[in-house]
């Protein structure tokens, strides 16, 4: 089905994105994933490109683009490549640092947005904890006040880019009686004493990102590290999400797509039987199925593009577009493994990781449980 949503400017975008990622970035997807982690000289050449700055303001080194559409044909293009590069780009330049944008004075912006335009500066978010990660009101990391500074005490798990980031931002409680209203967001530099990186852990897939577990003992941090009023930290994860959740969204159904185009190829090409396999009526309707699931899934992706430029997109339609597309990736990707027979089970195919890739997209991002509860308790249940 055409798509309505983009017009040649964004078709030009694409074009510069893909001419990126065949120049610059094939060749490396090797060492990234030996490597577990994407080097400093992406980075570096993605933001020489603008494709970091898309949401930061010309002033601060962006692009300013104030069109969603931008961030999803970055993500759509990412996504085709393997669902490493959009989630560690998303974390940093659709995720991180949209915070670092809106909640901050000046002052802060002039110190931290033009390094994040160039990849000078590369952003994690610290939310979840070893403890529990659904569950946000009740996180434990601590900032006790002390003089101009805050001290902050706590661990974070899972956290993208965590290995290698420069600035995280972490949510830390700042009144413990308050519960989800005493939790503050903190610009943590990675060079400050008390902070160490702990294990970059062992992934089922996505061996591109170097996902890592965070530590705070003592790190002293100053009031003007302070990301948004004091307090109000919890209140602005639940504005963000749903931009996270709809990148999520864009993600997983455009890394399916992808994936699903190359194994009706395959289908083409495969003979058993002194036949192709795709001409067996049992793969015909298997992928016609699977191409009509993703078709309609792009249609609700694309509305919740398109409400959200206009700064309409609802908490709950992006929790719909973001469990609705983790679950019709996995079964569209499981299925591409069995069409490709035990070649799909080798991690030397395409498809074998692109399997493993997307297991995480049912839990990240708020879980599809968590995501099923938003909607129940929109319906009055
Ligand atoms: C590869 C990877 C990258 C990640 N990147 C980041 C990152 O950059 N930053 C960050 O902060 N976090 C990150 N996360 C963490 C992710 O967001 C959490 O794993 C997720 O929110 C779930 O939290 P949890 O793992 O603690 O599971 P739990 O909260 O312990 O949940 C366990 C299970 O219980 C279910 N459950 C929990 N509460 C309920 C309920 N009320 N009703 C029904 N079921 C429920 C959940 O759905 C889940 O199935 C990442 C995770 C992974 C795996």
């Amino acid at each position: 089905m055409k798509r309505e949503i983009y017009d040649e400017d964004h078709e030009a975008f694409r074009a510069s994105v893909k001419q990126f990622l065949d120049r610059e970035v094939a060749p490396h997807l090797e060492s990234y994933a030996d490597g577990h982690g994407l080097d400093r000289d992406f980075w570096l050449a993605a933001g020489k490109q603008g494709f970091l700055a898309l949401e930061i303001p010309d002033a601060f080194g962006g692009s300013e683009a104030g069109d969603y559409r931008f961030n999803a044909v970055l993500t759509e293009e990412l996504a085709k490549v393997n669902m490493t590069l959009p989630s560690c780009v998303g974390i940093h330049a659709d995720i991180t640092v949209p915070y670092l944008v809106h909640l901050t004075n000046d002052e802060q912006k002039a110190r931290w947005l033009p390094g994040c335009a160039t990849g000078e500066i590369v952003t994690a978010i610290g939310m979840t904890e070893p403890g529990g990660g659904s569950d946000l009101a009740n996180l434990r990391t601590t900032a006790v006040r002390d003089g101009d500074d805050w001290i902050l005490n706590g661990s974070k798990t899972f956290i993208t880019n965590g290995g290698s980031a420069d600035l995280v931002l972490v949510a830390a409680r700042t009144s413990p009686e308050k519960k989800a209203k005493g939790i503050s967001l903190f610009a943590v530099d990675t060079t400050l004493d008390g902070f160490s990186v702990g294990r970059v852990l062992d992934k089922v897939g996505q061996d591109e990102s170097d996902t890592a577990e965070l530590a705070f003992d003592n790190v002293r941090v100053s009031n003007d590290d302070l990301v948004g009023p004091l307090d109000t930290g919890f209140i602005s994860m639940m504005q963000f999400l749903p931009q996270e959740r709809l990148g999520s969204a864009i993600t997983n159904l455009a890394h399916a797509k992808q994936i699903l185009e190359e194994t009706v190829q395959y289908a083409k090409d495969r003979q058993a039987f002194g036949q192709p396999i795709g001409s067996f009526q049992n793969t015909q309707f298997l992928l016609a199925d699977l191409v009509t699931r993703v078709d309609v899934t792009q249609a609700f992706v694309d509305q919740c593009v398109v409400a959200h430029t206009k700064q309409d997109l609802t908490p709950v339609d992006a929790a719909k577009a973001k469990w609705w597309t983790s679950q019709v990736q996995n079964d569209v990707l499981d299925h591409c493994v069995q069409v490709h027979g035990g070649y799909g089970y080798m991690n030397e195919y395409r498809v074998a990781r692109a399997w493993r890739d997307a297991r995480v997209t049912k839990i990240w991002a708020g879980s599809n449980e968590i995501m099923k509860m938003l909607i129940g308790r929109d319906l009055g249940l």
